[in-house]
């Protein structure tokens, strides 16, 4: 099972609404996190050597979402489950439907991206696997499957270098930048994902509630950067540095 999420195109410049509540999202491109990417790919790399059945992609949020599972099922996904939620969600509320829908589909890998790239928040992996108890790798720059043996081993990018984990499955697993490259969907597959099944689920059905402990206060653009300047000589760098950046 991945859990992909809709976010704002990593190449739209964002703006921060005028109220300062969010950033604008009414017509403005919306695409696949590229972290669900990279986990999306992963699965189906995974599926293609023999090693799980079957895919399933699940996506929490408006109804537009089914858009991003449509990307999902023509990159490759079997089927998908959508649970339909007008608000935003937070990471406890999607670890809590994820912990249902895993209840349901009893999927033998959980993978993640590690963030998504609107909230930055890097935390539903983490709060899924600790509502579970499923071990988690986080981080993922490498997966390999032992389905023997019936356990991943990962390799995480730390800061000292590569760290490496056996985790007994069913685990959870978030993907970092260079676990893969996810492939495009081709024009053909595309048409056969319109065909594919999308589940549907209320947060009724399920039966979690949208309960926040987080109130966003304000969300402000960074401050602009001053511009550069061109200096003659070495001896006004100098000076500059010692005199009005004061770091020499
Ligand atoms: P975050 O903890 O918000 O940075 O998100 C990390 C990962 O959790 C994302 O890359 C997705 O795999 C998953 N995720 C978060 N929110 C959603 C959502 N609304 N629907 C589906 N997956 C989500």
């Amino acid at each position: 099972m991945v859990a992909v999420k809709r976010v704002v195109d990593y190449a739209v410049k964002i703006r921060v609404k005028p109220d300062k509540s969010g950033v604008e999202t009414q017509n403005v491109k919306m695409s696949m996190n590229p972290f669900c990417e990279i986990a999306l790919e992963e699965a189906l790399k995974i599926k293609e050597s023999g090693l799980a059945k079957e895919v399933v992609a699940v996506s929490m949020g408006p109804s537009n979402c089914v858009d991003t599972l449509r990307t999902g099922l023509a990159m490759g996904a079997d089927r998908a489950i959508h649970v339909e939620a007008s608000r935003d969600l937070v990471p406890l509320t999607v670890a809590k439907l994820l912990k249902k829908l895993v209840e349901i589909e009893n999927p033998g890998l959980l993978i993640l991206g590690k963030q998504a790239i609107d909230d930055d928040c890097n935390q539903t992996g983490q709060m899924i696997a600790g509502l579970l108890g499923w071990p988690q790798g986080t981080f993922a720059s490498k997966v390999v499957l032992d389905k023997e043996k019936q356990v991943a081993t990962v390799d995480r990018e730390v800061d000292g270098g590569l760290e490496t984990l056996c985790l007994d499955l069913p685990a959870v697993i978030t993907t970092d930048l260079r676990l893969n490259q996810p492939r495009y969907a081709t024009l053909p597959n595309i048409m056969k994902a319109k065909s594919k099944p999308i589940k549907k689920f209320t947060l009724e059905e399920l039966n979690v509630e949208i309960k926040s402990d987080l109130e966003v206060v304000q969300v402000t653009e960074p401050p602009k950067r001053k511009a550069g300047v061109i200096l003659s000589s070495v001896d006004e760098l100098i000076d500059k540095l010692k005199n009005e950046a004061h770091v020499i």
